[in-house]
């Protein structure tokens, strides 16, 4: 059994960031990571803008103005100003040439055509300078970018429409389980509504992977055997759920020996989560989570986030983590570490009852995880504990 920490960098040593690349359509490229520079096409701004409703002066020792005309944003006449005019100006207003400051419409005074100014104005006072941004063909957002909301505006904002991307792996969600029905069906004796494939796919949309598809079998090994066979011929990363324990109906573990997956980990000194698998065959990543579902989401969310991100060039390979005052005591038993479903609020975090690895429940009502590595003892109220916020709301 190996460490917490140990399986981490195991994982990121065998996903290598994708040589795929594609032009994506700027709509449809949120959530990716840029595999080159971008260059800018065009001075941002492209003028000199007014950065302020106001006046646009070419300055004089005088504090009076006298007022020749009126530029607002989107008019294309550039009147030419002699020292002690003044023109109208708005926010986004081309600038100009003439004018050396602007001076903002709250600080000045006016009488007929007269400006008298009620401030001190320096040279470029208000003015956003051609280029100021970025310059044409200059490094507009560099290599490994996120292409986030404000990424995405940016590279719209210089007229750019496809954008150079790494592309996102195809996904395979692989549900085993004898007792598994779908919710809507009736629940036979022994069954239980099946949830883990809908968690996992929702998680990964959440996080911008939308390449998903989702295959059940029953435990029976020839049937898992041919479903990994086809899902690892098709997809770029397989997630499997349930059956990778060691009851006599869990078929996974050998159906990917079967297939000569290389095992790098399976089992982890955590809880929940201990039998997890992660393996590969060529560049094909495989991760066999546990099928209880607060064990599947926590390993998700440490283990396979990591090899996302990594697959997909971006390099923030964790969730945020931060660090707060524990609101309540938890008692820590055994050696291993563990993820404890949690509640974080501005700096302290209620540890909720229910930790058992089934319990979504208690996951449903989480914000967070808090992180006892194995040397951790039991948590005492007040005590400062490691926190990962989960990538929600
Ligand atoms: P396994 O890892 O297959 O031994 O499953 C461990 C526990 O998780 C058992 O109680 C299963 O019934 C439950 N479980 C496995 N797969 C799922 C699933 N897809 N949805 C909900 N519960 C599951
Ligand atoms: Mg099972």
């Amino acid at each position: 059994m190996i460490s917490v920490e140990k399986a981490i960098q195991i994982v990121i040593k065998n996903v290598g960031t994708t040589k795929d690349s594609e032009q994506k359509k700027i709509s449809e490229a949120n959530d990716y990571t840029l595999c080159k520079d971008v260059i800018s096409p065009i001075n941002m701004p492209p003028f000199r803008q007014s950065a302020m409703d106001g006046y646009a002066l070419s300055i004089n020792k005088d504090e009076t103005y006298t007022i020749i005309g009126e530029v607002k944003a989107g008019d294309h006449h550039h009147p030419t100003l002699k020292t002690g005019e003044a023109v109208r100006i708005f926010t986004g207003a081309p600038v100009p040439d003439s004018a050396n400051a602007i001076i903002m419409q709250e600080k000045t005074r006016i009488d007929k055509n007269i400006l008298f100014i009620d401030a001190k104005v320096s040279l470029n006072d208000n003015i956003r300078s051609l280029g100021e941004q970025v310059s044409e063909n200059q490094l507009a957002l560099k290599k490994g970018t996120s292409l986030t909301p404000a990424a995405l505006a940016f590279l719209t904002s210089l007229g750019i429409t496809k954008v150079p991307v790494y592309k996102k792996p195809s996904i395979a969600i692989v549900v085993t389980g004898n007792e598994l029905a779908e919710a809507g069906q009736p629940l036979k004796y022994g069954q239980i509504y099946e949830s883990n494939a809908l968690m996992l796919k929702t998680a990964l949309a959440n996080l911008g992977y939308q390449k998903v598809s989702v295959f059940k079998v029953a435990d029976n090994y020839i049937d898992t055997l041919n479903l990994l066979n086809t899902t690892i011929s098709n997809h770029d990363m397989i997630l499997v759920s349930g059956g990778i324990s060691v009851g006599d109906y869990d078929f996974v573990g050998k159906a990917l020996q079967e297939l000569e997956v290389e095992q790098l980990f399976y089992k982890v000194k955590q809880k929940p989560g201990k039998p997890l698998f992660f393996g590969k065959k060529e560049d094909k990543i495989i991760f066999a989570l546990p099928g209880n579902p607060a064990a599947a989401l926590s390993c998700f969310y440490v283990y396979v986030y990591a090899a996302l991100q990594n697959m997909s060039g971006n390099s923030n390979l964790s969730l945020a983590r931060t660090t707060a005052k524990s609101k309540t005591d938890y008692i820590k038993k055994g050696d291993r570490a563990q993820f404890l479903k949690a509640i974080y609020n501005n700096g302290t975090v209620d540890i909720l009852d229910g930790q058992n690895s089934s319990m979504l429940h208690t996951f449903a009502l989480a914000n967070a995880l808090v992180y006892l590595p194995e040397t951790s003892g039991s948590v005492s109220r007040n005590n400062t504990v490691e926190v990962i916020l989960l990538p929600i709301n």
